[in-house]
């Protein structure tokens, strides 16, 4: 069938199902419900533990053949993915705005880093994917990586094809099966907008299975006995608890999780692009971004100007339904996050914060906002809000603005803004954290770069680009001889 013949994003497809290769029917249903609108989007079969050990079954038996399928097959199975994503981004991107509260740029974004990410897997097939190495003479060793089996991927709701995508793609590539499952929440961005392209690309059956499901369909997939490796993204709480069931399982884990991510603004800065990019760190898709901008540590003899432009600009920004109109913030996804960011803000201002803007909501419409006069032991300055609030910190000199930064479990991302570049260089040496970007804020991906944190932020794991075979394959190592040789016993 031409690609452009297979229409992606239409809810019947889904309706009541779960995915194993066909849309099968499943015995519990959950409904989505659309943020902005609060109104049911689709429906969608719910998973549970029954579920998940079925498909790892399957899994296991197809990872088999697909291991053994010549790479330029397996290559083109993605090829034709990403075109066919390509083709249709326009339809996907609306879904995922719709059922993550996105506005558009950013589900077209999800989308076009979707594109790329198929894309290297499609080259993944075709690296090599060993070593040669010194051994005595007649003796030919070498270091080999071979798919570890059936892979785990659990994902979270913000940037939902993204965070599954950057797993379930170069698993498969490299000769894995993959089960996945997705944030209930987000089933379709996180996992049956996957399932479509790659099993309208030719995708064997039985290689990905997606799951849609809660806490109880993820504890089964860590537990199952035919999954060596789980992929995890999402908070730090949860990731704590499945890095303590792998390890009594003694699996292979990789836990990409939550942020307090500090951007220090010098006082040689350009306060306008400042401003610009502390507000796109703390309040793109709502500062629901592990890498948002939690902490602005900003130079005392600036930070009173700043504050004040920071606040015109927040007010400025439109909030409201990212499908009625052009708005800046879109919803948070559902009542217990609202209510988590809404306490965080509360319990600092009556801590002694300033709120110089923001602080209101109209249902799940959060206003973006500014907090000034943060300082440690105040919830806003230590805990991950996940909600468009950008917390203002005041420092004097850099040594301060480093133990400020580096007052906290963790260790995701951090930017610096500064006229000086080396000043700056020597500050971020300083950092402990995974990403650090000198001269910008602290949100940036670019799907192909080792993306990981220090500390409460995850395992020490990276996911992408380079890191991606490392991830998804173990060594075998090989030593080859013409004949045995004779032992002394
Ligand atoms: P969450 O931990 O509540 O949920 C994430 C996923 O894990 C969901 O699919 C959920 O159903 C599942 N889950 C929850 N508890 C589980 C358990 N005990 N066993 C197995 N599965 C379980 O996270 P969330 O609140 O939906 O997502 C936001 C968090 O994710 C934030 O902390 C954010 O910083 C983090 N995050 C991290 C990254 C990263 O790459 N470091 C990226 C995005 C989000």
């Amino acid at each position: 069938m031409p690609l452009s013949t297979t229409p992606l994003a239409q809810a019947e497809t889904w309706r009541d199902k779960l995915f194993d290769g066909d849309w099968i029917d499943a015995p519990d249903s959950l409904e989505v419900i659309e943020p902005a609108s609060g109104q049911p989007l689709h429906r969608v079969g719910k998973a549970g533990p029954e579920a998940v050990t079925r498909a790892v079954t399957r899994a296991r038996d197809a990872q088999r053949d697909w291991a053994a399928t010549p790479p330029r097959e397996r290559a083109a199975v993605f090829h034709r993915a990403a075109a066919l994503l390509q083709e249709q981004a326009d339809t996907v991107a609306r879904l995922i705005a719709r059922e993550t509260g996105g506005i558009l740029a950013k589900g077209r974004h999800e989308v076009n880093e979707a594109v790329v990410l198929l894309q290297r897997a499609a080259a993944m097939p075709l690296e090599a994917c060993g070593q040669v190495l010194p051994s005595a003479p007649g003796r030919l060793s070498l270091a080999r990586r071979l798919p570890l089996g059936v892979i785990g991927v659990i994902s979270p709701f913000n940037f939902p094809l993204v965070l599954s995508l950057r797993s379930v793609a170069p698993a498969l590539a490299v000769g894995n099966a993959v089960v996945l499952k997705p944030d209930p929440r987000t089933p379709f961005a996180g996992g049956f907008a996957i399932a479509e392209v790659l099993h309208a690309a030719g995708l064997p059956k039985g290689l990905l299975h997606v799951l849609p499901g809660g806490a109880d369909a993820g504890q089964a997939l860590v537990e199952a006995p035919g999954v060596p490796m789980i992929a995890f993204t999402g908070s730090t709480p949860a990731g704590r608890r499945i890095g303590e069931l792998a390890g009594k399982h003694l699996k292979k884990v990789s836990l990409e999780l939550g942020g307090k991510n500090a951007l220090i603004v010098c006082e040689d800065a350009d306060l306008d692009l400042a401003v610009s990019a502390i507000a796109f760190g703390a309040y793109f898709h709502q500062g629901q971004i592990c890498m948002a901008t939690g902490r602005v540590l900003v130079h005392r003899s600036i930070a009173d100007e700043l504050t004040r432009r920071l606040a015109d600009k927040a007010r400025q920004l439109p909030v409201g339904d990212p499908a009625a109109g052009e708005v800046a913030l879109g919803p948070i996804i559902d009542d217990t996050q609202l209510q988590h960011v809404k306490s965080i803000v509360d319990d600092s201002v009556a801590a002694g914060a300033a709120l110089e803007a923001g602080g209101t909501h109209d249902g799940l419409f959060y206003a973006a906002t500014v907090l000034s006069n943060v300082t440690p032991g105040m919830r806003a300055f230590e805990e991950e809000v996940f909600g468009p609030v950008a917390n203002i910190i005041a420092f004097d000199d850099d040594d301060e603005a480093v133990d400020r930064v580096n007052d906290t479990d963790y260790g995701l991302s951090a930017g610096i803004i500064s006229a000086s570049v080396g000043r700056a260089m020597a500050l971020g040496e300083r950092l402990h954290t995974g990403l650090l970007h000198i001269n910008d804020q602290t949100v940036a991906d670019e799907v192909i770069n080792p993306f990981g944190g220090t500390g409460a932020s995850g395992n020490g794991t990276s996911v992408g680009g380079p890191a991606d075979w490392e991830q998804y394959t173990h060594w075998q190592w090989v030593t080859i001889k013409d004949a045995p040789p004779p032992y002394p016993f």
